[in-house]
C-alpha cells in the first residue's frame, strides 16, 4: 500500500462521524468491514461479526449490510460466478483485480479509463452510467 488509505476514511470511521445510530450490533458489523481491501459476502459478515458481537443475528446482520448499501456507505460487487460482495471502499470509485485461483479480491485505480468511449454509433440511446472492469488473474500467493 503506499498510502492509498489516507486519501478515505474506513467504514467505521465514516459511521462514527455521520448521525447514524451506531448500537452494539450495527458496530460490530461496521467493525468487520472497516479497513483496505474488504469485500465480504454476507454470510462472511455474519461469521466475523459474531466472532466480535457472539449474539448478533443473521437477521440483524442482513438488515445492516442493506441499510448500509442503501446509505451509499457499503457497495454491492457481484464477481461472476459467485455471491454478492459488500465493499466498504465506496467513497473513492475503483475498479477489481480478482484471483482466479483463491478468489481474493483487491482494490484496484487503473489507468485510462477516463479516455474510455463508447463508438458514438454503439447502442442508440444508450445512456452510459458506470463502467466496472475487472481485471483477472492470480494473486501473489497463488501465481
Ligand atoms: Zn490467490
Ligand atoms: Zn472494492
Amino acid at each position: 500500500m503506499n498510502g492509498r488509505e489516507e486519501e478515505y476514511s474506513y467504514l467505521l470511521e465514516r459511521l462514527r462521524r455521520s448521525n447514524w445510530r451506531l448500537t452494539a450490533q450495527r458496530r460490530a458489523v461496521a467493525e468487520v468491514l472497516s479497513g483496505p481491501d474488504i469485500h465480504l459476502t454476507a454470510e462472511e459478515v455474519l461469521s466475523r461479526a459474531k466472532e466480535v458481537l457472539p449474539e448478533i443475528s443473521r437477521a440483524t446482520v442482513y438488515n445492516t449490510l442493506k441499510e448500509l448499501t442503501d446509505r451509499g456507505e457499503l457497495e454491492e460487487v457481484q464477481i461472476f460466478p459467485g455471491p454478492v460482495h459488500y465493499d466498504p471502499n465506496a467513497v473513492v470509485r475503483h475498479h477489481h483485480l480478482v484471483c482466479s485461483r483463491c478468489g481474493k479480491i483487491m482494490d484496484i485505480q487503473p489507468y485510462g479509463l477516463d479516455s474510455l468511449e463508447l463508438p458514438p454509433e454503439a447502442r442508440d440511446g444508450f445512456r452510459l452510467e458506470q463502467i466496472d472492469v475487472i481485471f483477472r488473474g492470480m494473486c501473489e500467493e497463488c501465481a
